[in-house]
């Protein structure tokens, strides 16, 4: 009862936290974000009476400007924007591809440049207003301090899921972003910054302002899902960006300077732009929406009209034009000083941001989903190289295909190993720039170790490692340590204290071939220990039959039987009772037989103190419907008797020789040293005179080779 009343109280919070941060008459219908808050963002501003001040100073001065070139419906001058992306992300979806960033760029290119073909459409009271704004955005190909790059920054910070604080996520990019750690000016570049979490809003920036001119936070804030059409955004979020660019270059949605469509009193607040008609604003695409008729007001109009919804500074579904009034205003922003839009353009602006000219190649980078990948799956590369470039030359020895000339190649192997991966490419004006990848890529067998596979950790130092592969997706990573141990001198430790509430760590099994077993089991032993009875931590051991591509659980270790001993705040290091055995029954794993299974333990923390986890037994029992011999060892007589031998042919000498024989569920029964041996026709004498009736698996361990087969117990 316990565990569902507190369930139901978190349901409820998460309820109430969401009502109160999201205000629903601000989002499109159908969607559970508010589509923009630059408005609120700016009325945020404004309490600040020294901003407000400056704020209408900076109007008055547009205004001016504004009334010069008003009139101009085509100017001739194409204003070129030096833009950089910066990705904030914690490893997640939100870290998105390059591919969908210039897909953005295109997008914005296409609708400032009035090449949507969908403007053709726009309905009859607008068909010939659609405008061409002349303005165009360039990735920059220079960081502030002269340095070559894509014109994407990447920053890995979990303030991407919080956006309370805009500031906040634009000082962990500065500081923590792969290009270049200082400010980057906002009268040099338009800085998008693409987050997870936007305080509630698909997107939001400022108007122009000499409040901020120069700052970084005189740009843009777009989740990932609004960024292009493609990878994790769609058609119908790909617009968000034109939108919010045109609030950067002082539009205000089409109803007035608020974030609040559908309200009557908008009809008396305008847009300062005259050609659009006066409207309340609307949450999907109503084209015959006519909410006020006070359209002649503004001087355009004659008469009262249809509301302009297909506008991009409208919340429609359907947006897909600027009226020439809005491009004056734009305009008017870019060639004004207020804000520094007026350097983004200067020549010397686009020199010193790479955006001059068609940039050439400095960088040959390459990306992948996984780099552990198994023998026979599809790798997917990515070219990252920047920038400019035109033509690839991808190899991939040990792939098939083993070279490529398209952009994101897919290859395959199916050999286990690591894999150097080599690119070339060129770009538009002829350059090559090359570059190897070493070990890029480590394939898994596609078959795997033979069982029984006993791990206690104690011939190595270090994880990841040719049995084990970590995954610490947030938390501290599981790491050998000769500190503890339920055996022999080793354990793994995950050191869970200097990890954060729900973090989770994987120690992921490599294939195992369980295509011979018709049946198998898991065993391992751990020690946990909690800090306090209020910790949520839990263990659970998931198994996969497709080489990890899918997980199922077959173990879950609630927080409420974990520990192992007492709470205890100290350093945690167990002794002979701490550890603990589980077992996973042969019942649980019977789908599981396949030749690239592989298992994991994944922990999530909940505020506890260390695990360890060593002695991971895993049991292969012996196909008895196999009799056919393995390798070239033959046991006679077989049904085995007291004084049955194995003979085998060796071309090789063998050193360090054990002779292991294990029961029909994979238990070790015997163990034996035996002297090296020779090349050449061996006999061994099987010790079976203990030996219960049944199946056993008999198998000879040498440095050199593994060989083994099966015999029955009379
Ligand atoms: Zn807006």
């Amino acid at each position: 009862m316990k565990l569902s009343t507190t369930v139901i109280l978190i349901l409820l919070n998460l309820f109430i936290f969401s009502q109160s941060k999201i205000d629903r008459s601000n989002c499109r219908d159908g969607e559970d974000v508010e589509y923009c808050k630059t408005h609120k963002m700016m009325n945020k501003l404004k309490n600040n009476p020294s901003f407000y001040k400056q704020f209408l100073k900076d109007q008055q001065e547009l205004k001016k400007t504004e009334d010069q070139i008003s009139g101009q419906s085509r100017s001739g001058v194409v204003y070129t924007i030096p833009v950089v992306f910066h990705v904030l992300h914690n490893g997640g979806v939100e870290n998105i591809s390059k591919d969908q960033i210039l897909d953005a760029v295109a997008i914005l290119n296409r609708d400032f440049r009035l090449q949507n073909t969908d403007a053709n459409n726009v309905q009859s009271t607008f068909s010939s207003m659609p405008s061409d704004i002349e303005v165009e955005f360039k990735l920059a190909t220079k960081a502030p301090n002269g340095q070559c790059f894509s014109g994407i920054t990447r920053t890995q910070n979990a303030l991407t899921n919080d956006g309370s604080s805009g500031q906040a996520q634009v000082a962990a990019v500065t500081a923590g972003n792969d290009v270049y750690n200082s400010s980057w000016p906002g009268n040099k570049y338009l800085n998008i910054f693409v987050v997870n979490e936007a305080g509630g809003a698909a997107g939001y920036t400022t108007n122009p302002s000499n409040w901020s001119s120069t700052s970084m936070r005189n740009g843009i804030w777009i989740l990932h899902d609004y960024v292009g059409s493609i990878g994790t955004s769609d058609n119908s979020s790909s617009r968000s960006l034109t939108h919010e660019v045109g609030h950067w270059l002082n539009l205000e949605h089409l109803w007035g300077p608020n974030n609040n469509p559908g309200t009557a009193t908008s009809c008396s607040s305008d847009d300062g732009v005259n050609d659009t008609p006066r409207c309340i604003g609307v949450t999907a695409c109503i084209l015959t929406s006519n909410s006020c008729s006070n359209d002649a007001q503004d001087g355009y109009w004659s008469s009262d009209v249809v509301d302009n919804v297909e506008n991009y500074m409208e919340y429609s579904y359907c947006s897909k034009m600027f009226t020439n009034g809005q491009k004056t205003r734009m305009r008017s922003a870019l060639v004004s000083s207020v804000g520094g839009r007026n350097n983004l353009w200067r020549n010397n602006n686009l020199i010193s941001t790479g955006t001059n000219s068609d940039p050439t190649v400095c960088a040959v980078e390459i990306s992948v989903a996984k780099d552990l990948v198994c023998g026979n799956d599809n790798v997917q590369f990515f070219d990252e190289s920047y920038n400019n470039i035109v033509s690839w030359n991808w190899s991939f020895p040990g792939g098939s295909p083993s070279s490529s000339n398209t952009k994101d190649p897919i290859t395959s192997y199916s050999s286990s190993g690591n894999y150097d991966v080599t690119l070339q490419v060129t770009d538009g004006s002829g350059n090559v720039m090359s570059k190897t990848f070493s070990s890029f890529i480590t394939v898994l067998g596609s078959n795997g170790n033979t069982p029984p596979i006993f791990e206690g950790f104690e011939n190595m130092s270090s994880l990841p490692n040719n049995n084990w592969t970590i995954d610490n997706l947030s938390g501290p990573g599981f790491q050998v340590v000769s500190s503890a141990s339920a055996s022999g001198s080793r354990s793994v430790k995950l050191d869970n204290s200097i990890g954060t509430n729900g973090s989770v760590d994987e120690l992921i099994s490599n294939t195992i071939d369980l295509s011979n077993s018709d049946a198998a089991s898991i065993s391992f032993k751990y020690a946990f220990a909690k800090r306090n009875s209020s910790n949520t931590d839990y263990l659970q051991i998931y198994a996969s039959k497709d080489c990890g591509d899918s997980w199922a659980l077959r173990k879950n270790i609630y927080s409420s039987v974990l520990a192992t001993r007492a709470n205890t705040n100290s350093s945690f290091t167990p002794t002979g009772s701490d550890w603990k055995v589980i077992s996973i029954s042969p019942n649980t794993l019977n789908n599981f037989l396949v030749s690239n299974f592989r298992f994991k333990f994944k922990f999530v923390n909940g505020g506890g103190n260390d695990l360890f986890i060593d002695d991971i037994n895993l049991s292969g029992s012996v196909s008895i419907n196999d009799l056919e011999r393995t390798n070239n060892l033959t046991i006679q007589p077989n049904p085995v008797i007291d004084n049955s031998v194995i003979s085998f042919y060796s071309n090789s000498n063998l050193t360090n020789v054990t002779l292991d024989l294990y029961d029909a569920m994979g238990r070790l029964v015997i163990s034996k040293r035996v002297a090296n041996l020779n090349n050449g026709d061996n006999k061994i004498e099987i010790p079976s005179s203990a030996l219960e009736s049944g199946w056993y698996l008999i198998m000879l361990k040498s440095q050199e080779k593994i060989i083994s087969n099966k015999f029955l117990k009379k």
